[in-house]
């Protein structure tokens, strides 16, 4: 109680501001600015070793290649350069953008062939699955069945759609063209 009433006397708040003001100022200069370099330093730590996780994170949301993923954080661990340089060379998609963006595709071609399109296997370009040569680009898609004239595919060994039996080009080159409906020739 005796201090207190010290200090509120007049002339006490005097000395007090004398006493503490070179103790201000000699704290600034060393405690106290060394703490602020510390914090800095903290805060630089701190936010690298975010960098270096978020590299990390970022990487494994991109790039299926572990390998790569490994590299990306190796490099950031070069501090803040590192993730810079990561960001610039990152691929541009997260790989589940690709794996929809595929599966869009998948499912727009999906529709495209219920509708009756197909694509080119030449050109890319639509067409349709009756067509016997592609509209853009002229090329031989299908060869019309032999007898009703409809499309067929390369594989198919009989038509469907009349049951005419496809004989491959170069067996039919080589054998005599009624050969199946002919009856057995007469031996004498
Ligand atoms: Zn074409
Ligand atoms: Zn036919």
């Amino acid at each position: 109680m005796g201090g207190l009433a010290r200090a509120v006397t007049p002339g006490g708040p005097g000395t007090l501001a004398h006493a503490v003001g070179p103790l201000a100022v000699f704290g600034i200069n060393d405690s106290s600015l060394s703490l602020a370099v510390s914090l800095v330093i903290l805060f630089l730590v701190v936010v690298w070793l975010a960098l270096v996780y978020w590299t990390y994170a970022d990487a494994r949301r991109r790039v299926a290649d572990p390998m790569l993923i490994g590299c990306a954080t190796a490099a950031s661990l070069f501090p803040y350069v590192g993730t810079v340089i990561y960001m610039i060379v990152r691929p541009p998609e997260y790989l589940d953008d690709v794996h929809e963006r595929e599966l869009e595709m998948q499912a727009a071609e999906a529709r495209l062939a219920q509708a009756g399109f197909q694509l080119c296997p030449h050109c890319d370009r639509e067409t349709r699955e009756d067509y016997l040569r592609c509209p853009h680009c002229l090329r031989k898609l299908k060869d019309p069945c032999p007898n009703c004239a409809k499309p067929l595919e390369p594989n198919w060994r009989i038509c469907p759609f009349c049951e005419h039996e496809i004989v491959p080009l170069t067996a039919a080159a080589r054998r005599p063209r009624r050969r199946r409906e002919s009856a057995p020739e007469p031996t004498s």
